[in-house]
């Protein structure tokens, strides 16, 4: 059956009956229909203690993923069947993939958040709240050029760019402004992703309506004629702007198949952007559930070193376990292995591609936290793949365990979950990669050698100049956002496995000072993708009764 139609089938409870489950009663949550609410903050009871905090990262995944969203909801159910009282926090999907090449993003099989439509299709309109108060900036940054000017903005550079939660190549590079006198002034100007927006980070970074206005004043929207920073303060629209997001920063409630409550709000790319769910849905599951289970973007490269760096400062907690999603698909892949063979037997291309996941394996523990493997199971897995991949763990001294929870639902990992709750109660010294004052060049290298396993960190001229700039302006000891390819740990997408010796080329950075960080973009990385030959798009129906297909 069809991820579609399992969810379809589904008997959801009450949104108010899940959220009774969190201790929360119909006042403190805003419902959106019958099966969807956002949380309202601060919780009443504030002086809740934290739960414990389990990340789920993976390997460089195959386009198709690896199964990261899917293994977090099996292994929170899981949870939850032995009676621990867990939540699950997700990030909310992009309509990018959807109707692109992934498909949604509400796990898969029988471990799935519900209603599935809902949540890949419109959801609570937080996508089009942030698509909405980032080209708002965007017109009232134009306006104040035409209207005469008064900060002096230099149309050539300003780096504010517009967004919309489709991918669209054709809007990559555009120019504005074309018409004669009355049409504004012409200049270049281009398209990102909505999920690439800095406003979704902040979202995401946020703590409160105060740290989100204080965010949103901080952005830089460009530059003067005389090189100086523009921010949205001096352009006197943070109040516009933070308005228009004050629903969409209230986290969003829902349901897996089994009923486990699950919080899926703010949806950053972890490879163009920091990839976590907000740290007011992950504040918001830890203070109400023993274990939340969380999920960081694509591989541990780019999701969980942007958790770990990035997130967990501003969140307070470090995770006390991380769960690193691996297919046997996917490590034949990175042994040698071609897209449409994967679903053959290989043992020994099985054998070559573990280095992918001992390399990730070895970053997680660098940080000192934890560390287990779940192997999402696949139906066309062989027993002898299965046992293969269990040997080389054990041989590594890593625990595992199978997850088969895409046809079983929680009941597939149970295992998994014991052993998750035991790794929790170890004691973890926290050991992040980075102190707060290291240059932006340190942090980068650091990165780069420690957690990709590269050797060297390659400037453009444009990356030393603005490398320049930064330091004049004080920003140079901000944390580090790298863009980079999920498929590979360099930045070449065709180097699997687990290459060394390469070099990482940084083209260009874009500060985000309101999110608080600087993003180094490396390789070809492009913040608006396009759509693939053939889109998920094509397969899409809706049928006359209202009954939506191929929504995976
Ligand atoms: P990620 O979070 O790593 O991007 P997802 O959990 O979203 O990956 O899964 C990507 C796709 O793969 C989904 O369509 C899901 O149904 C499918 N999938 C995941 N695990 C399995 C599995 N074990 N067997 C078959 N399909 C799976």
């Amino acid at each position: 059956m069809k991820d579609i139609e399992i969810a379809q089938k589904a008997k959801m409870e009450k949104i108010t009956t899940v959220a009774a489950r969190l201790g929360l009663n119909a006042d403190q949550i805003e419902q959106y229909g019958d099966y969807k609410a956002k949380i309202k903050l601060p919780l009443k009871n504030n002086n809740l203690t934290n739960g414990k905090l389990i990340l789920v990262t993976a390997i460089n995944p195959t386009p198709a993923g690896e199964g990261k969203s899917t293994v977090t909801v099996g292994l929170g159910d899981a949870l939850n069947l032995r009676k621990h009282r867990t939540a699950i926090a997700l990030r909310e999907p992009s309509l990018g993939p959807v109707m692109g090449m992934k498909g949604g993003a509400t796990g898969g099989g029988y471990a799935q958040v519900v209603p599935m439509e809902d949540i890949n299709l419109h959801f609570t309109g937080d996508m089009h709240a942030l698509t909405t108060a980032n080209n708002t900036l965007a017109a009232l940054i134009d306006n104040h050029i035409y209207q005469g000017n008064q900060l002096n903005i230099d149309p050539r550079r300003v780096i504010w760019k517009r967004v919309l939660d489709i991918n669209d190549r054709a809007l990559r590079h555009i120019v504005i402004g074309l018409g004669g006198l009355s049409q504004g002034i012409p200049r270049e100007d281009g398209f990102d992703i909505t999920v690439a927006s800095e406003l979704m980070a902040i979202l995401c970074l946020s703590e409160s309506l105060a740290d989100l206005k204080k965010r949103i004043s901080r952005i830089v929207i460009g530059y003067t004629y005389d090189k100086q920073p523009v921010t949205v303060k001096q352009l006197g629209v943070t109040g516009a702007i933070s308005l228009l997001l004050k629903d969409a920063i209230k986290p969003n409630l829902v349901q897996t198949l089994a009923h486990t409550p699950a919080i899926i709000h703010g949806g950053p790319f972890a490879n163009i952007a920091h990839g976590c769910n907000s740290v007011l849905a992950t504040q918001t599951a830890l203070k109400l559930a023993d274990y939340t289970v969380t999920e960081a973007g694509f591989g541990a490269d780019l999701g969980a070193e942007k958790f770990l760096d990035i997130k967990s400062p501003v969140l307070g907690q470090t995770p006390n376990a991380v769960v690193i999603v691996a297919t046997a698909r996917a490590l034949k892949m990175h042994g040698g292995v071609a897209k449409d063979q994967l679903a053959t037997e290989n043992l020994p291309a099985l054998a070559a591609g573990f280095a992918n996941l001992r390399k990730h394996i070895a970053s997680i523990k660098r940080y000192q936290v934890p560390v287990i493997v779940a192997i999402n199971r696949f139906s066309t897995d062989t027993e002898a793949e299965l046992t293969k991949l269990k040997e080389l763990c054990q041989q590594d001294e890593i625990p595992v365990a199978v997850a088969d929870v895409w046809a079983q639902g929680g009941q597939g990992a149970l295992e998994l979950a014991d052993k998750v709750v035991e790794l929790c109660d170890q004691p973890a010294d926290f050991a992040p990669l980075y102190r707060t004052d290291d240059s932006l060049t340190v942090k980068i290298k650091k990165i780069v050698t420690e957690i990709y396993g590269g050797q060297e960190v390659v400037y453009s001229r444009k990356a030393q100049r603005q490398l320049r700039q930064f330091t004049q302006n004080g920003w140079d000891k901000l944390p580090i956002c790298m863009a980079k390819t999920q498929y590979s740990l360099s930045d070449d997408p065709k180097k699997l496995g687990a290459p060394t010796g390469f070099a990482i080329h940084i083209r260009e950075f874009v500060p985000k000072l309101g999110a608080g960080f600087i993003v180094a973009l490396t390789g070809n990385v492009l913040t608006m993708p396009g759509l693939p030959k053939v889109p998920a798009a094509n397969q899409m129906e809706l049928a006359d009764d209202g009954t939506i297909s191929g929504l995976y």
